[in-house]
């Protein structure tokens, strides 16, 4: 009891200590920060408890000061996007969210190079590229991530992939050290980046397109649009594909094999459309999507030998980053 006690005393000097030094530095506005703010609020699976903080940064020199701050008070932190590959616990987190988005969302098009600040849509950024003739987003159109998360997971689909089009991006290392990473240097990956592994900041992604009729671009937007609505649950609130797909097998046709379409636990439920998918009912925990991971992972290897990762990023109620 008195750990847990310690723990909330150790919290409350940490918030009070950070929000002091904000106001004194006045390097954020007040309203660029949110207390005990709910999670399920920022994410797509609409599942998660409150975040001791949330901050809405609006430049670099903010993300910067930021990180710094939290670095110096040995406060953790995670940054996210739209939070559409994300399941929160139903606790909340003990930290700093640092959210970036529509508040750094700056586009730019010149000639045939699309720059984007990674708080971005994906979608409004691949519909701002067909309205200038240029190709190469389309496969981007329907993923509901930011330009920051795409670049983070590598996100693709229907043989799209960021890191067909990435021609490189401005990055913060945890040490506030900004610099542009080029193709190689990504390390891209199935779903992989190495943002990942050394805990980079996505500030900004530049991708280089090709000039097609608008007329064209978007009649493929429509295509694959249409191809979503038919085979995914987008009405229904989720986080994705939530499993990657383990090699010579799909995931989805593992799970609707092993007979787990349908299958509920709690508020969850394995999607009826795409058994890829879990949906949220209405009231779902994160507890009740953990539980039914796990028994389409213990079933699935039972029945078939194949050990299903997430897709998704679970994350723990201590945030670290
Ligand atoms: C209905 C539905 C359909 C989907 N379809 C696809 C699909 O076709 N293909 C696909 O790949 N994904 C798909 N996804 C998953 C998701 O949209 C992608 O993974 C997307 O790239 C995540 O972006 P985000 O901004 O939501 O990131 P978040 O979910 O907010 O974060 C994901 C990870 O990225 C990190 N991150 C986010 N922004 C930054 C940043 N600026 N700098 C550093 N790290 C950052 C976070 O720390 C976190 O670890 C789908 C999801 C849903 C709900």
């Amino acid at each position: 009891m008195w750990i847990i006690v310690l723990g909330l005393c150790f919290l409350e000097l940490l918030e009070s200590k950070f929000i002091a030094s904000i106001e004194r530095e006045g390097i954020l506005r007040p309203r660029q920060l949110l207390l005990n703010e709910p999670l399920k609020r920022h994410t797509t699976f609409k599942i998660g408890g409150p975040a001791d903080i949330m901050a809405l940064p609006e430049n670099s020199e903010q993300i910067a000061f930021l990180i710094k701050k939290l670095t110096e008070l040995g406060a953790r932190y995670m940054i996210i996007g739209n939070g559409s590959n994300l399941l929160f616990p139903d606790e909340g987190l003990r930290g700093v969210i640092i959210k970036i988005g529509e508040n750094f969302s700056d586009l730019e098009i010149k000639d045939n190079v699309l720059t984007a600040q990674s708080g971005r849509q994906l979608s409004s950024a691949a519909a701002a590229a067909a309205e200038a003739g240029l190709s190469g987003m389309e496969f981007a159109s329907g993923i509901p991530g930011s330009v920051g998360g795409g670049v983070f997971m590598n996100a693709g689909a229907y043989d799209g992939e960021i890191k067909h089009i990435f021609a490189g991006a401005e990055v913060m290392y945890p040490s506030g050290e900004i610099r542009i990473l080029s193709k190689p240097e990504m390390n891209f990956g199935y779903r992989h980046s190495i943002a990942m592994d050394e805990n980079l900041v996505i500030l900004s992604a530049i991708f280089k397109l090709t000039r097609d009729e608008r007329s064209n671009i978007q009649t493929r937007i429509n295509v694959l649009t249409q191809k979503r609505r038919e085979k995914q649950p987008i009405e229904m609130p989720s986080a994705g594909s939530v499993f990657k797909r383990p090699e010579g097998y799909f995931a989805g046709k593992l799970i609707s094999d092993a007979g787990l379409r349908g299958f509920i636990i709690g508020g969850a439920q394995v999607s009826e459309k795409h058994a890829g998918f879990i949906v949220n009912k209405g009231g779902a925990t994160s507890d009740d999507v953990r539980r039914l991971i796990n028994h389409i992972q213990v079933t699935v290897l039972k029945q078939f030998g194949v050990l299903l990762q997430p897709e998704i990023r679970i994350i723990a109620a201590e945030v670290g980053k």
